[in-house]
């Protein structure tokens, strides 16, 4: 029997987070002992409400005030803790019983809370890149100065962590990300210009969320991850390539330095890296999909297109310059990417406005967290001023 370990969810309702509760059903059924003790989301307070009936938490935090009073209308004598609004979060993340926090609220928002539940010494299942992006280095510190383990949720990050295993520091030459190359891999640049968000929206090969599928789109999914895996394995920028690999069965890759290469495959599927950073370092059974190699046929590679898709390059000059850069290249894609969703600007227009921030910003060397939410604060109006002259 083994030890239960309890559960927190910070973005439960989003794409990752409902993953993450299929998985925790389906390792339950496989004879592990995890608990949900607590469910964060934004404002989604209905599917909130189904998951509170089906996994019996000890609290849940809705961050939006107004919601948190609609949510409590639907309670009828459940044994349940609500919190609410940012300080309600904070508690819970600086307080509450559980073992991991599963972090995967999209964008920015990430940030604090994650932060608050490493200082707490909690293990993070790190689904939030962009927390990684913005803020490696105070990330990195905070988890080491109390004692707090990160384990990477995304694919390929998870992919590298298991390519890492039982080797030495020093016998790495190069990680190697695979990209999709997302729905628009064949489109010439001039296609792109009138792509529409739908269009945008319609990934070949993984179900996501609305911003990481336009960053998939832009391939500044990629760029951020580059900069994910700096801060998560320590390589410099030009130790992290990428190759485009339109099956997505090889999630990424490391290459040793006497030549050979280990790669982690698996199906598309998110609930084999989400429950890998809740077992690791071991694994259990799942009934997830197995590869048919004889189904799929061939697997292919091509480099990026950087004309194409300029954000890779925005995303390794940001992460060569350092300090606030990604900061501001973060904030200035979350800007753009909402922008875009709304139908305010075109697609090609995402990266002329990140580039204008990157441009526009100066940032700064070895910032503290204010300095990183002022740089967050200032790309994000320098965007959405931009866009009205538009
Ligand atoms: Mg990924």
């Amino acid at each position: 029997m083994s030890k239960r370990t309890s559960i927190a969810i910070l973005g439960s309702t989003g794409s990752i987070g409902r993953s993450s509760l299929d998985v925790i059903t389906s390792m339950n059924e496989h004879g592990e002992d995890y608990h949900v003790n607590y469910l964060v989301t934004n404002k989604n307070v209905d599917l909130l409400y189904q998951q509170v009936k089906k996994y019996a938490p000890a609290g849940v935090v809705i961050i939006d005030e107004k919601r948190a009073d609609q949510f409590r209308s639907y309670l009828n004598g459940e044994k349940l803790k609500v919190y609410s609004g940012e300080s309600g979060l904070m508690d819970v993340m600086s307080g509450g019983e559980f073992d991991v926090l599963i972090s995967s609220l999209v964008g920015f928002a990430g940030l604090r809370p994650t932060l608050k539940a490493l200082e707490a010494g909690k293990t993070v299942a790190l689904a939030n890149k962009e927390t990684m992006v913005v803020a490696g280095e105070i990330v990195n510190e905070t988890a080491s100065r109390y004692r707090a383990t990160l384990l990477p949720v995304d694919s390929e990050h998870s992919a590298i962590l298991q390519c890492f295993s039982g080797e030495g520091k020093k016998s790495v030459a190069k990680l190697i990300l695979t990209a999709s190359g997302g729905p628009f891999l064949n489109r010439s640049k001039e296609e792109l210009e009138n792509v529409t968000v739908e269009e945008a929206l319609n990934h070949p090969n993984w179900k996501m969320g609305n911003k990481i599928t336009i960053d998939s789109a832009t391939l500044m999914n990629k760029g951020l991850e580059v900069i994910e895996a700096h801060y998560l394995f320590g390589l410099p920028a030009d130790k992290i390539d990428i190759v485009v690999h339109p099956q997505s069965i090889i999630h990424s890759m490391v290459e040793f330095v006497d030549g050979s290469i280990k790669a982690q495959l698996g199906m598309p599927d998110m609930k084999i890296p989400i429950q890998y950073a809740l077992t690791y370092p071991e694994r259990v059974e799942s009934k997830y999909q197995r590869i048919d190699f004889s189904r799929i046929g061939q697997l292919t590679f091509m480099p990026p297109d950087i004309e194409k898709f300029t954000l890779i390059k925005s995303a390794y000059e940001a992460l060569r310059q350092g300090g606030t850069s990604t900061a501001i290249l973060n904030a200035a894609n979350e800007a753009a990417v909402d922008l875009f969703l709304r139908r305010r600007i075109r697609f090609m227009q995402i990266s002329e406005f990140v580039d204008a921030a990157l441009g526009a910003i100066e940032p700064k060397k070895s910032p503290d967290i204010d300095e990183i939410f002022e740089a967050d604060r200032d790309a994000r109006k320098f965007v959405y001023a931009e866009a009205e002259h538009v």
